[in-house]
């Protein structure tokens, strides 16, 4: 039985869905998103590229705006602030992370909320929790989006969730309550962790720890998604033992190809949703 989420194909098809209903704007303007990088990071240049990439595919104008490592934090939000007021621009993230001389929340907060593509801000993310956005920070927003494509219950369904940051494990938790599931969420503080686990119909790894979950944490009913991207031996891996776990769960995603592919389409999502609202269509 082929048990493996296949978000890599889920993606494909939500971009190609996307760039119909793009090619199908009636103005002339096209949705614009505007990546902002402060240095050389070599991930960050490789996860801009990859979101570049996805933008030209759909149709979105896809833009990088790169600074010096040592920009200061006035030139840089001054920078933000013109996006803010240009008519073209309908998103702008942030690419983390930023050198140690920009403090990342006063960065990040400087976007203008109709332009937060990433969800982060705290009027998306309250909105988020009051079920009242239809703009998500873009993981939250893939995980949801493939349990939904698998048809996955989430009405009463016992989830746990490992991780509580603001980008993953918080907003995805309000996300899942307001979709009527009943919702665990842990930190490296939980006590008996695995045992929690164990007895989830649905559990989600946002520890970013390699090899964290082992054939101890799950179940034969259980959906398990790997959020987690990590480098262990030089090898890009999620939080789960998967070579281990694979065959003792219902489905799991992968890494790569599982949750990664879902979170560029749901950015991509959201930009096009606020170009949407500019425009009033
Ligand atoms: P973070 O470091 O901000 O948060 C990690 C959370 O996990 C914390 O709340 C921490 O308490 C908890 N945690 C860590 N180790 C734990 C342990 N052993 N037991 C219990 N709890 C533990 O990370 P984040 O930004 O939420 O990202 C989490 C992971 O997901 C990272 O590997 C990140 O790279 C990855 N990520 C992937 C995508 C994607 O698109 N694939 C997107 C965002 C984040």
């Amino acid at each position: 039985m082929n048990n493996i989420i296949d978000g890599k194909l889920y993606a494909q098809e939500l971009n190609t869905n996307l760039k119909i209903s793009i090619e199908q704007i009636k103005t002339k303007r096209k949705p614009k998103l505007m990546i902002i990088q402060v240095g050389d990071n070599l991930a960050s240049n490789k996860y801009i590229k990859n979101k570049l990439n996805a933008c030209n595919k759909v149709g979105i104008i896809g833009e990088l705006l790169k600074f010096e490592e040592n920009i200061i934090e006035e030139k840089l939000i001054e920078e933000i602030r013109k996006l803010n007021e240009n008519k073209n621009v309908d998103g702008i993230i942030v690419q983390l992370p930023l050198p140690n001389q920009l403090n990342e929340k006063i960065i990040t907060d400087t976007i203008d909320p109709s332009k937060d593509a990433d969800g982060f801000s705290p009027i998306t993310l309250g909105n988020v929790m009051l079920n009242n956005s239809n703009i998500f920070p873009a993981t939250p927003f893939g995980i949801i989006k493939l349990l939904e494509w698998k048809k996955i219950n989430l009405i009463g369904a016992n989830i746990v969730i490992i991780g509580r940051s603001n980008i993953v494990g918080k907003p995805l938790a309000n996300m899942l309550i307001n979709k009527s599931a009943t919702v665990t969420v842990c930190n490296t503080k939980t006590k008996k962790l695995s045992e929690i686990c164990k007895t989830a119909d649905i559990l989600i790894s946002a520890a970013g720890s390699a090899k964290l979950i082992t054939e101890d944490f799950v179940n034969r009913d259980m959906t398990l998604i790997d959020v987690g991207a990590n480098f262990l031996d030089g090898k890009y891996c999620g939080d789960v033992d998967f070579d281990n776990v694979k065959d003792k769960v219902k489905f799991i995603t992968p890494v790569p190809g599982g949750v990664g592919p879902m979170t560029i389409s749901c950015l991509l999502q959201n930009t096009f949703n606020l170009y949407n609202k500019k425009e009033n269509l």
